[in-house]
């Protein structure tokens, strides 16, 4: 039956040939003398290897591998240099071996829902005209920070995974519109996310956060989801507070960050880059607007989401720092401080 759909595509010259859903245990060598086949549909068989023969198709841009029984990535995909599409969901996938990726510089589209991955490879950086990719369904653990120098990316996908956290470098995925990672348990959300100036729909729900990121607010979300998270709720509560005691450190900190503007910084400490370094990390009191470095009073705001956010009702707990008790003590602002349970 699928012998007879070959020799058929044979005859034509086929740039398409659809062998889906016909029980298949392996693909016919024949296919691979298809030159001119642009799409290989193989999907609902029961493939757990491809023949090397597919290494002559050179002109294939779309192939799904779509549930199957491929336990690992066949090495012939990495011969296959015009694939821009490539579907490999509801697979028995663990792990993904990295030398396929050498060869798929121009993939654009990567579907690996519904398969049993516990990482990404590094390689997958290789990857770099990539802009969807679909990881829903595995059990990751973490994802690798090279993967945010897939500079084209514009789709996340990595719903019901076992994430913890997200990498730092997700800042540099400038291009993302789409970051989906619901129901995994993230129990921090990276500052540097606010600053993708792309980013459009953000889902987080279903995870461990109990706060937001200070610059939540700079971002142009159209879409956020955010329920089935711990998050921090408005009941007051009074309490006493002591005065903090500074270091000599930290007092001598401050006094240097807020008396040199940002260009003299780089000059005053072109000879003492570890200073400079140290000085880097310094954040802004919400209050009074001045520079502090290791000690601060981590506050939250309730934030009302703007309408254009379609949401739960829920006021968002946003995280704020404040430099002192002096300037969390001061009237007209909105900052709370946050009571330990
Ligand atoms: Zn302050």
């Amino acid at each position: 039956m699928a012998d007879t759909l070959v020799l058929r595509a044979l005859r034509g010259n086929a740039r398409n040939l659809d062998l889906g859903s016909k029980k298949l245990k392996r693909v016919p060598k024949a296919v691979g003398r298809l030159r001119e086949l642009k799409r290989l549909q193989l999907r609902n068989n029961l493939l757990t290897e491809l023949p090397e023969e597919l290494q002559a198709l050179h002109n294939l841009t779309d192939l799904n591998l779509g549930n199957n029984s491929l336990e690992a990535l066949p090495e012939v995909l990495k011969h296959l240099n015009q694939l821009k599409k490539l579907h490999l969901f509801g697979n028995k996938l663990d792990k993904l071996s990295p030398s396929v990726f050498e060869g798929l510089g121009n993939l654009v589209f990567l579907n690996l829902n519904d398969n049993k991955l516990t990482t990404l490879p590094d390689e997958i950086n290789r990857l770099m005209e990539l802009k969807y990719l679909y990881v829903n369904t595995n059990q990751l653990e973490s994802i690798p920070s090279k993967l945010c120098l897939l500079q084209q990316l514009c789709e996340l996908h990595l719903a019901n995974n076992k994430l913890k956290s997200l990498p730092h470098d997700i800042g540099y995925l400038t291009n993302l519109k789409k970051l989906s990672v619901p129901r995994n348990q993230i129990q921090e959300l990276p500052e540097e996310l606010c600053i993708l100036r792309k980013l459009e729909v953000l889902d987080v729900a279903g995870n461990q956060l109990n706060i937001f990121p200070t610059r939540l607010l700079e971002l142009k979300l159209e879409e956020f989801y955010f329920e089935q998270n711990p998050l921090l709720e408005k009941n007051l509560i009074s309490s006493t507070q002591q005065n903090e005691v500074l270091t000599l450190q930290e007092i001598t900190a401050r006094y240097i960050i807020d008396e040199l503007t940002s260009n003299s910084f780089n000059s005053v400490f072109k000879y003492y880059p570890e200073v400079r370094k140290i000085l880097e990390n310094a954040s802004k009191c919400a209050v009074c607007q001045k520079s502090f470095l290791n000690t601060w009073l981590e506050c939250v705001k309730f934030v009302e989401p703007t309408q254009k956010i379609r949401m739960t009702g829920h006021v968002v707990p946003v995280r704020a720092l404040l430099c002192s008790y002096k300037c969390f003590n001061k009237p007209g602002h909105q900052y709370y401080g946050i009571a330990m349970p």
